[in-house]
């Protein structure tokens, strides 16, 4: 044990550290010294364990010792006075040649500080005050330039021509007597909105949000209706091949019931299916049939974006599960045509403020109710010990003719991970614990046509127990399956998890969550805690954003978010909403960015967004 006595106007205390015998080498009787670290009470006085510290040279200046110091992350072994006296020294050296972004008078409408001031305080400020200034101006900076392109790019679409469809309300009535269901109150008014946009002749870019199994699937076929009754082709984008099957099917069927209607003739709209799995054969017919403009709706995975798949007249566009897919992706797809309407749905619902960042340049949606007679679905953690139990839920609920999805996280061992897989129980279960039943098995390794089968025995109840892995995560909707037990559940993401709950409850009986695992860690803790408290998507989402941040929330593929490296749009939105209004103004005083005062700002941009020349051909 190395101890020191130290003091100052105050008072005394004993710093004290383990097992650092050689710190006596740094600390000489009469130095001045700067301790950091927790105040304890040890025995009858009062001590600092394991202080970080500073021992200040004779003779240097120390009057940074009652500021508030910088604490940076640095890797082990780096000094943390030397790396801040090697900020100091960058600061004092560079700040002069610094070029202020920021045109003067946003940052005097909003009291901002400006860019030289904001850097010295961000760093070493003077007060709290000060460094809370610096920290407002610099996350400022960061939301006013991100939104930059967004809001272009929203402007530039405004004053695009595209198709302005003919609404012909005698064939949707009739589409939407033939369904099964009547429209919820929200889809009719979400359509409404899809309506207005088509109608128009601006081109359509909307994100239509809705918690999953709220009913986005047939709110899509509406509008690709109104697309085919005008004689335009709409192509619609899934990530898996497993949910592509299944809208083909799906939208097939609804389309059979639309039928020949003596009142209301309706267009044949005739259904294709590509994915990049199909024979070549096979994919060379569709991409034949696309190109003659004789499929009207095609659905399928990112084979849509591929080359090769070229359309007769392609005007309507519908990504599915968008938060699967890359912003890349959506741009390569409406290319396919001139100024297509795109419509795009994610059941990732993503709060307000944060989606004007991430989408700034889409009207957004939002389906706010599930069907009416859904039941709400009981979750129940399992511990991994009561593994057996619920084993004896999904039993019984079989027996009353129900199904059920047991999900892992694997598909198969891996040597460092003590997880159970899914290929290997799936074994286990129609061999030993369901052999009285019929136990399917499905994951991405499956392939396609044999996913196909399996996909289709589940849903005409030959499988009961379907075995699988998160390729269940997005899309499937099978109404009779009921229990959707999740194996080592602190091993998935929290939206991932409410995802595949929502595979179940989905029609008339009570459905069941069975997330099993022991959480360990506290963020593991934490996701299972808010899995078993909200049923809404919306919450869940916001639970979500606050374990992860929006960085991770949103995957590196699509956001831009990534980049944002101090403003923070969830404990920010009054920033992120006031530098929106201010990008606004910029854009309508300046469209081209050529007034002097906005010339570091284009310059920045240009730097920044490799893409930028094109937003900027804005007339
Ligand atoms: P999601 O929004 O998650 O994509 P789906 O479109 O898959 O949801 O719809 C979930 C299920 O609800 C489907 O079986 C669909 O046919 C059904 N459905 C959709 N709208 C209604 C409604 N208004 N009333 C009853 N069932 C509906
Ligand atoms: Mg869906």
């Amino acid at each position: 044990i190395f101890e020191v006595s130290v003091g100052d106007d105050t008072g005394r205390i004993f710093a004290v550290w383990f097992n650092q015998p050689y710190l006596k080498n740094y600390f000489k009787a009469g130095s001045r010294v700067l301790l950091h670290g927790k105040v304890e009470c040890y025995k009858d006085r009062i001590q600092l364990s394991n202080p970080e510290f500073e021992v200040f040279e004779e003779g240097v200046e120390v009057a940074d010792a009652d500021k508030i110091v910088p604490t940076y992350s640095l890797p082990e072994k780096f000094s943390p006075r030397v790396y801040r006296k090697l900020v100091k020294s960058v600061l004092d050296k560079y700040i002069p040649h610094v070029e202020e972004v920021l045109p003067f008078d946003v940052r005097s409408r909003h009291n901002l500080l400006n860019i030289a001031k904001s850097l010295r305080q961000i760093h070493f400020p003077e007060n709290e005050e000060a460094r809370f200034k610096a920290y407002e101006r610099l996350s400022f900076e960061e939301f006013f330039i991100y939104q930059i392109p967004l809001i272009l790019r929203k402007l530039k679409r405004r004053q695009k021509q595209g198709i302005a469809f003919r609404i012909d309300e005698p064939i949707l009535d009739g589409f939407c007597k033939g369904l099964p269901f009547e429209l919820t109150l929200s889809q009719k008014l979400v359509l409404e909105e899809i309506k207005k946009d088509m109608a128009s002749s601006r081109p359509m870019q909307r994100l239509l949000q809705g918690d999953v199994g709220s009913g986005k699937t047939v709110v899509a076929t509406l509008a690709a209706l109104i697309a085919a009754s005008n004689g335009t082709q709409t192509a619609f984008m899934v990530p898996t091949e497993i949910l592509a099957a299944q809208h083909f099917e799906k939208l097939s069927e609804f389309f059979k019931e639309l039928g020949p209607k003596p009142q209301a003739p309706s267009p044949k709209v005739k259904i294709g299916l590509l994915t990049s799995s199909m024979d070549e054969k096979k994919k060379q017919k569709v991409r034949q049939q696309v190109k003659k403009g004789e499929i009207d709706i095609i659905i399928g995975t990112h084979a849509l974006i591929q080359e090769g798949v070229n359309f007769k007249n392609l005007g309507f566009i519908i990504i599915d599960e968008q938060h699967k897919f890359g912003v890349s992706q959506r741009a390569l797809l409406s290319q396919k045509a001139v100024s297509p309407d795109i419509l795009i749905m994610t059941a990732t619902p993503i709060p307000r403020t944060l989606c004007m960042t991430l989408y700034g340049d889409l009207d957004i949606s939002i389906i706010r109710e599930l069907p009416k007679g859904r039941k709400k679905i009981v979750t129940s953690l399992y511990g991994l010990a009561q593994r057996k139990q619920a084993y004896d839920f999904v039993r019984g609920k079989v027996k009353e003719r129900q199904q059920a999805y047991i999900v892992y996280p694997l598909i198969e061992e891996s040597p460092s991970l003590m997880l159970a897989c899914a290929k290997k129980m799936h074994k286990e279960f129609q061999q030993k614990i369901f052999k009285d039943f019929k136990v399917g098995l499905i994951h991405g390794h499956v392939t396609r046509p044999e996913q196909e089968v399996v996909m289709r025995d589940f849903r005409d109840g030959k499988i009961d127990i379907l075995v699988a892995t998160t390729v269940l995560e997005v899309g499937i909707d099978v109404p009779n399956a009921t229990v959707m037990v999740i194996e080592h559940a602190d091993r998935f993401g929290l939206s991932q998890l409410h995802q595949m709950r929502g595979r179940v409850g989905r029609g008339e009986h009570e459905s069941f969550c069975l997330p099993i695992c022991d959480p360990e860690t506290e963020d593991a803790k934490a996701r299972l805690k808010a899995l078993l408290e909200h049923a809404d998507g919306f919450k869940i989402a916001e639970e979500d954003l606050k374990i992860r941040g929006p960085g991770e929330f949103f995957g590196e593929r699509q956001s831009g978010l990534v980049e944002l490296k101090i403003a923070n749009p969830l404990t920010q939105m009054h920033l992120l909403k006031s530098s929106r209004e201010e990008v606004v103004r910029l854009i309508q005083a300046d469209p081209k960015l050529e007034a002097r005062q906005n010339q570091e700002l284009r310059r920045q941009l240009y730097q920044r967004f490799p893409e930028f020349e094109k937003f900027m051909m804005v007339g």
